[in-house]
């Protein structure tokens, strides 16, 4: 039996609901539903070992906010959640299970009186642990679908679609893929898929990893590929960078180094931060925003796994759905003067929440600056 007394619901401005408990002794999950405006919130479930209990919690809140952001831009009929399960990633066997037992519950139980959140495998978390969770909750997702060549495939469509509407500027007019150069950054599930979409486009594709065995089986699946060693990445002159490993890619330090026109890839979080989407824009490179990019896995579960669409549906789907987003977002920042980081918040702000109508004698974010503020607080 699920013991409901030990679920404590925090009070977090701006969160519709942020749910802990202690799933067994020393672990502790905690559920963040941040917005269901347009939906049941979708977001998975990672497991991490944290410093402390506010750091995961500031995690957990961020990327659910992430998620309602994504799934807005996905055009999904979904809202934005996040869960956490704090423990070593590494824990196996019984105990594991036990875990993930009591995760399930704890899942059945936020859904109890309708549904408001589904999860899925993410970081640390697996296909397999989405099966056993999926015994104790039914809003359980990512368990027949692989999201991850759909996250290339949308990041595929990001690049083409990028290349041609800025063709004029960047490449005297010449719109195809045909002869660019493009960099990659991690060859994973998503990077390595990639390179083959690039590869049939005829792209020139380089391509860097820590692991050399991956870099050795795209050399072998694909001669022609040039390899680039992990720390030379700012030394190649290219296109097109899409960064498919880790965030953070383009930082206040490397800025003066980048040697590319175009940024567009599966990674979370590319720009260390707001202030850095300005300064690269500045320098005239063109970005993708990459919860745009990377928008094709979260697509996929939806269409296939939760509607039932054909593989080939949900690929034209996600392809439409990402140029319309791209051309949204690069028509706002053109309107409005933004930087393509500013304009795709500013996009989805309109998507999920609209207008701001109310009292017009009142501007609540003046007299409760600190509770308005819809991010999670930064830890340092
Ligand atoms: P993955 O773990 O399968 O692959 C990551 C690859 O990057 C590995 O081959 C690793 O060796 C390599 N790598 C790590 N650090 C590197 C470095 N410093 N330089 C070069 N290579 C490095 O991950 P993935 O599923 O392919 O996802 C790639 C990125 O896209 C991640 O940041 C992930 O969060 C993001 N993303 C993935 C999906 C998805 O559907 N898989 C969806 C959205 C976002």
């Amino acid at each position: 039996m699920f013991d409901e007394t030990n679920v404590t619901r925090l009070s977090i401005p701006n969160w519709e609901a942020v749910f802990r408990v202690e799933l067994v002794p020393g672990v502790v999950s905690i559920v963040a539903i941040h917005d269901t405006t347009r939906g049941v919130a979708l977001g998975g479930c990672r497991i991490s070992q944290y410093e402390n209990e506010a750091e995961a919690l500031t995690d957990v809140l961020r990327l659910s906010r992430g998620m309602t952001f994504k799934n807005a831009i996905a055009d999904l009929p979904l809202g934005g959640g996040k869960s956490v399960i704090i423990c070593n990633p590494r824990v196996e066997g019984e105990e594991r299970l036990r875990i993930l037992t009591e995760f399930g519950k704890f899942i059945a139980w936020v859904n109890r009186e309708k549904d408001d959140y589904i999860t899925a495998e993410d970081m640390n978390t697996t296909v397999a642990d989405m099966i056993h969770v999926k015994q104790y909750a039914r809003n359980i997702c990512g368990i027949s679908v692989d999201p991850s060549p759909y996250t290339a495939w949308g990041v595929f469509a990001s690049i083409e679609f990028a290349v041609d509407y800025f063709a004029m500027d960047l490449f005297e007019g010449n719109r195809t893929l045909e002869g660019k150069r493009v960099l990659i950054q991690g060859l994973g599930k998503v990077g390595k898929k990639l390179l083959e979409y690039l590869t049939n486009a005829g792209a020139q594709v380089l391509v860097s990893d820590i692991n050399t065995a991956a870099l050795e089986a795209a050399k072998k699946e694909y001669p022609q590929t040039i390899i680039v060693p992990a720390d030379g990445i700012m030394d190649e002159v290219v296109d097109v960078f899409a960064p498919c490993a880790r965030g953070e890619v383009v930082t206040k330090k490397n800025l003066d180094n980048v040697n590319f026109k175009i940024l567009c890839g599966a990674a979370n979080n590319q720009l260390q931060n707001t202030q850095t989407g300005n300064e690269l824009q500045k320098k005239g490179v063109i970005y993708c925003p990459d919860y745009i990019a990377n928008m094709g896995g979260v697509c996929s579960i939806q269409y296939m796994e939760l509607e039932g669409s054909s593989e080939e549906d949900a690929m034209k789907k996600i392809q439409l759905t990402v140029r319309k987003m791209l051309g949204l977002t690069f028509q706002a920042a053109f309107k409005n003067n933004f930087s393509f980081s500013e304009s795709v918040d500013h996009v989805v702000k309109k998507i999920v929440w609209g207008k701001k109508d109310g009292n017009l004698d009142l501007n609540n974010e003046s007299l409760f600056p600190l509770t308005s503020h819809s991010e999670p607080p930064v830890i340092d």
